[in-house]
């Protein structure tokens, strides 16, 4: 198969009505982006499955939501308003902006290609800002949240006593976050609004280092478990002038991209920097009084960090195919089944009423359990094709023959290999498959 290029996927998604440009009919705004029919329940389905292994199937792990907008304070306190920046360049000749960070060559500009022309680096902080209430003064600032992490560790002691969590436990929370990014690009990749998935785990300072070696393998069976070619996945430990400012050590994990290797998931030991930081600054106990051992101490922070959009878009890329059936390119989106925005298709093979009953009759049964879709248009190769586009893993057929045995035809994506199936069994067929 041919190179996966960016433009195939972005072409795909607008094609397919997984990904639109947001505000498209005035022009759009850059970098924003809004998801379509396809593409919300692709990424539901992501979070779903990051929040059902993260959260429902673990004995030590509960849920947040927590607001968006803080107090102030938070961000002062966990060092964002005065370090969470980029390096900021900007060249003197085509008066473009770029992160120094990410430049292959300091001294050129990646825009119009002139020598010596990039100013010094300046310190970009990457919070958006917005007042509170009526008045646009400083004493209203506040920050749209530009990661989860902080409200955890703000709640740490709400969660803690309510629950009456013991150490080893983990906070878990799905949501919005902001950054200002000076390059946003390559599609959904790097957006300035965009959804995270995170998890701190706390732990004794000194089992610190196992659960973050534990983190790190179970947060790459879990890319693994949902169909994620190995070869395309990698772990990096970050470099000590890469490291957060909270960090005392992090790998990230990498997806190769069809540009090449990059972030998709950062997994942070994170010391006992935040509550410290909360702690001082609030004047609040968030220290964990350990009844057995009868200590009293801060906890340790094991963080895995995904970004939900960009893993959606990585899941995207990595179950892109195309194929050659009968000199034809098919192309098939090989999604996991339980990522696949929709499980069935009922297609009725004539638009007939004889059929269009019977079908119908079918999809409100399976509606019951899966996302589906009924598609009546087109010739039915067409509509197996469009089906295999959007990843559906299997289309029951309607046809003439079900008015007498009662039975449908089920075909699968991958194989495209078809079995006749009674109605009746139907349900528990597909339950058996997408199981
Ligand atoms: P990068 O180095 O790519 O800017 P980061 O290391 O600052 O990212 P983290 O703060 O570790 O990112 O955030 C955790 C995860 O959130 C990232 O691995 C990524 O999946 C996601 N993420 C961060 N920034 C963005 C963004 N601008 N757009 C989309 N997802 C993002």
């Amino acid at each position: 198969m041919p190179e996966v290029t960016l433009d195939t996927i972005t072409n795909l998604a607008k094609k397919r009505g997984f990904v639109f440009q947001a505000s498209e009919i005035y022009g759009g705004l850059r970098s924003s982006y809004d998801y379509g029919p396809l593409g919300v329940e692709l990424l539901r389905n992501v979070k779903e499955a990051w929040w059902r292994t993260m959260v429902q199937e673990r004995s030590d792990i509960v849920g947040l939501d927590s607001a968006v907008l803080q107090a102030r304070q938070v961000w002062q306190a966990s060092g964002h308003e005065e370090v969470f920046t980029d390096p900021l360049v900007e060249c003197r000749n085509c008066n473009s902006r770029h992160r120094l960070d990410k430049l292959e060559d300091p001294n050129t500009c990646p825009t119009c290609g002139q020598q010596g022309t990039l100013t010094d680096p300046r310190n970009f902080n990457l919070m958006f800002r917005t007042h509170m209430g009526p008045v646009d003064s400083d004493e209203n600032l506040v920050y749209l949240r530009p990661e989860t992490a902080q409200g955890i560790f703000i709640n740490f002691e709400n969660v803690r006593r309510t629950l009456r969590l013991k150490l080893p436990f983990g906070i878990a929370q799905i949501g919005k976050s902001f950054r200002n990014e000076i390059t946003p690009g390559q599609f959904v990749f790097r957006t300035r609004e965009f959804e995270q998935m995170e998890m701190e785990y706390f732990c004794r300072p000194e089992e610190a280092p196992t659960w973050f070696q534990y983190w790190r393998e179970e947060r790459m069976k879990w890319y693994l478990e949902l169909g994620m070619t190995e070869g395309n996945l990698r772990v990096r430990p970050h470099e000590a002038d890469e490291l957060s400012h909270y960090s005392s050590g992090t790998v990230d994990v990498e997806y190769s991209f069809p540009w090449g290797w990059d972030e998709l998931e950062g997994i942070a030991n994170r010391s006992s920097f935040d509550l410290e930081q909360h702690a001082a600054a609030s004047g609040e106990d968030l220290t964990y009084f350990d009844q057995d051992s009868n200590e009293r101490f801060f906890p340790h922070v094991i963080e895995p960090a995904a970004g939900a959009t960009r893993t959606t878009f990585a899941f995207l890329i990595d179950a892109y195919t195309e194929e050659e059936v009968n000199d034809e390119t098919r192309v098939v989106l090989k999604l996991h089944p339980r990522l696949a925005p929709y499980k069935v298709a009922v297609l009725p093979l004539s638009k007939k009423t004889e059929l269009i009953e019977p079908a119908e009759k079918i999809a409100a049964e399976l509606r019951r359990h899966w996302m589906i879709e009924v598609d009546t248009t087109q010739s039915i190769g067409r509509r197996y094709r469009r089906q295999d586009e959007i990843g559906t893993p299997y289309a029951v057929t309607v046809d003439f023959d079900t008015l007498q045995d009662e039975a449908v035809t089920v075909r699968d994506r991958d194989t495209m290999s078809q079995d006749r199936i009674p109605m009746t069994g139907l349900v528990d067929y597909l339950r058996g498959k997408l199981a």
